[in-house]
């Protein structure tokens, strides 16, 4: 593997980084205290073509490629959680869901319109009852000769509120367990569906996340995404791709933060020279050094195998569990680092501690990635072949224009 970014690797990055640290560092800190995720961000990122980076062009992405999706989400987080996380919901889990499950006519019709930006999408997977243990769920979708009738609640939805489609998951089996869920795209604008904003977020404050309502929800076979009893293994494949983004994303916050400390070590000083001399204050910097190379370099590999087709449940599990593990315990020592400053939203290290608390319980808690690898090592867990594998990337054929 070659871990020199391409021409168009390096464009993309600087892209995201310009429109992070430009438009949105200056009105993140007002945006976290005011709990509104602000208006300009989804249409800026769409504009930008981030919202389809990894979406051949055919299906009105940009054609890039799985590792170009690690490296923007990374400049993301470096300034807020929030900005990549819409990136996750919309891009990993929703579209990339499309791309490798969805029928041709699905994919013009719901992932175009999402890859350039004109739409947005969500992943309604969690309930009130069931988080963790999917299979628990109580949504459920009833067939009526072309249509499925989808009663239930779905909480915890990032751009609940914001979102056009919903890739929503049902039990067309409520006796069959896991084997009895299905996905769905639901349209919000259909009578039925109401959504409503989460207030009081511990962090992920300038960030959307809501609950959604289906009442009776009249939904045409077409929209149905696989086949009857697919939902819970398409729901885990999108997780395969989200969860990516969450670790790549979490290796940006851990670099923030370090260049954050680096900066104030060098500047505070105490008895008689800058604290970056002491050694205690030297031992949290080399933690969060090695957080940050060891991440970059899961993340890239993990990019490397989605690249060529490879199964990587495993590897983007070790990789979500470690980033987000890495990002809360340095954005941990970065306030122990700024002492009282730190626990003033004056720095953004308090901020990123909020927002890096949510990084290890959603996409899979930590304890949830601790047992898949566990299962992986112990011989329990294996990883079966799908009927339909994320597509691997193939340059040219994604890059070539729509007719
Ligand atoms: C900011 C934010 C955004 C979110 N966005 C989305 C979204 O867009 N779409 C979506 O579908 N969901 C979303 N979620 C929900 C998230 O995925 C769930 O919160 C997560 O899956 C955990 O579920 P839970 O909160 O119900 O916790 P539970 O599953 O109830 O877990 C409670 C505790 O028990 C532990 N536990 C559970 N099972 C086991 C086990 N077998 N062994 C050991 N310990 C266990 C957990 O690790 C945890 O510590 C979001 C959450 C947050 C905080």
């Amino acid at each position: 593997m070659d871990f020199n970014l391409t021409v168009e690797q390096k464009q993309a990055q600087k892209l995201a980084r310009e429109f992070a640290k430009k438009e949105v560092a200056p009105i993140i800190k007002e945006a976290d205290r005011n709990q509104e995720m602000p208006d300009f961000i989804l249409p800026r990122l769409g504009e930008l073509g981030l919202l389809g980076v990894c979406i051949p062009v055919k299906y009105g992405g940009q054609g890039m490629d799985y590792i170009t999706l690690g490296v923007v989400c990374e400049e993301l987080d470096y300034v807020d959680i929030s900005l990549r996380t819409a990136l996750s919901v919309h891009l990993a889990l929703n579209s990339m869901g499309l791309l490798q499950w969805g029928t041709e006519e699905q994919k013009q019709c719901f992932l175009a319109p999402q890859a350039r930006g004109q739409k947005y999408g969500m992943f309604a997977l969690t309930e009130p009852g069931a988080g963790s243990d999917v299979a628990n769920m109580r949504s459920t979708a009833r067939r009526e000769g072309d249509e499925y009738v989808i009663n239930g609640e779905k909480t915890w939805i990032s751009l609940a509120t914001q979102a056009h489609h919903a890739l929503w998951f049902a039990k067309t089996n409520p006796e069959a367990g896991s084997r009895g869920i299905t996905a769905f795209i639901i349209k919000t604008d259909h009578p039925g569906v109401t959504t409503a904003e989460i207030h009081g977020k511990l962090g992920s404050r300038a960030g959307s996340t809501g609950w959604v309502n289906c009442q009776n929800v009249r939904v045409p076979l077409v929209h149905r995404i696989g086949e009857e009893g697919e939902g819970f293994k398409i729901a885990m494949s999108c997780l395969d791709n989200g969860r990516y983004t969450v670790g790549s994303g979490c290796v940006g916050t851990v670099r923030a933060l370090l260049d954050t400390c680096v900066k104030y070590t060098r500047e505070r000083s105490a008895f008689g020279a800058e604290i970056g001399k002491l050694q205690l204050i030297q031992q949290k910097i080399a933690h969060m050094t090695r957080n940050y190379e060891i991440g970059r370099l899961m993340y890239l590999k993990v990019g490397w195998m989605k690249n060529h087709g490879l199964r990587n449940t495993r590897e983007t599990s070790q990789l979500k569990w470690f980033a987000s593990e890495a990002a809360l315990n340095s954005a941990n020592e970065a306030i122990q680092i700024h002492g009282a400053y730190g626990y003033s939203d004056e720095y953004n290290v308090e901020r990123h501690m909020r927002n890096a608390r949510a990084t290890t319980i959603y996409e899979g808690t930590s304890e949830v990635h601790q047992l898949m690898q566990a299962e992986y090592a112990l011989g329990y867990r294996k990883d079966r072949k799908l009927r339909r594998e994320l597509p691997p990337y193939k340059q040219k054929e994604w890059q070539d224009t729509q007719e």
